[in-house]
């Protein structure tokens, strides 16, 4: 018989027909605002996932759907700025080396950056799910020099943040900072503009629950 000893586990377990449907209550007894569930990919599509945010109802902070076998250290540390990070609207990563704190020089290099924003939607693909993600990258081998990778990173930052206000899409004029591979610093007045309209608009995707 293999031995068990839940001796040191520092939580409750609790299981059973519809306990699920308790998990608000277990929070507030935990002394807890909001949870951040933490699963695999399976269980992020299908029906448990589902029940657990209809229990938590708006005790849920968030959901972390990228748990692994053998726990890499990476998804640990993804895992965790997504739980310090609470309630935040957007969450901004460096994916790899941090880039070098130098004055930009904007002197045109080779490309030596780059960036990502991603957007997680539900099942009905109008309503987020959680926080807007930000990745920025120093690329590695680049022969550009560290102030032009801080140039790059600067135009890459508005860039990002651009997408993250909402601007999904790019500008197809490179005066403007949401123009695909930005060259610009700064945002133009049609980035502006765009944004402003924006937000005269009615909106078609809901913001996460909070
Ligand atoms: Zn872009």
């Amino acid at each position: 018989m293999i031995p068990v000893d839940f001796g040191d586990w520092p939580g409750r377990i609790v299981f059973g027909a519809g306990t699920v449907g308790r998990l608000a209550a277990l929070v507030d007894r935990l002394g807890g605002r909001r949870a951040l569930v933490l699963c695999g990919s399976t269980v992020a599509g299908g029906e448990m996932l589902v029940k657990v945010k209809a229990g938590l109802g708006d005790k849920l902070a968030a959901v972390f759907p990228e748990v692994r076998s053998h726990t890499p250290i990476e998804m640990v540390e993804r895992g965790l700025v997504q739980f310090r990070a609470g309630g935040a609207d957007v969450i901004v990563q460096w994916t790899d080396s941090v880039p070098p704190d130098v004055p930009p020089d904007t002197t045109s290099g080779p490309n030596s950056c780059g960036g990502v924003t991603t957007f997680e939607y539900d099942s009905t693909g109008f309503a987020l799910t959680g926080p807007v993600h930000v990745s920025l990258t120093v690329l590695a081998g680049s022969p550009a020099s560290a102030g032009q990778v801080q140039a790059c990173m600067r135009r890459v930052s508005i860039h990002e943040l651009g997408h993250s206000l909402g601007l999904l899409r790019h500008s197809l004029f490179d005066e403007d900072i949401m123009f695909g591979s930005p060259i610009v610093d700064y945002p133009s007045r049609f980035d502006r503009r765009s944004v402003e309209l924006l937000y005269h608009s009615a909106p078609t995707v809901q913001p996460a629950p909070q």
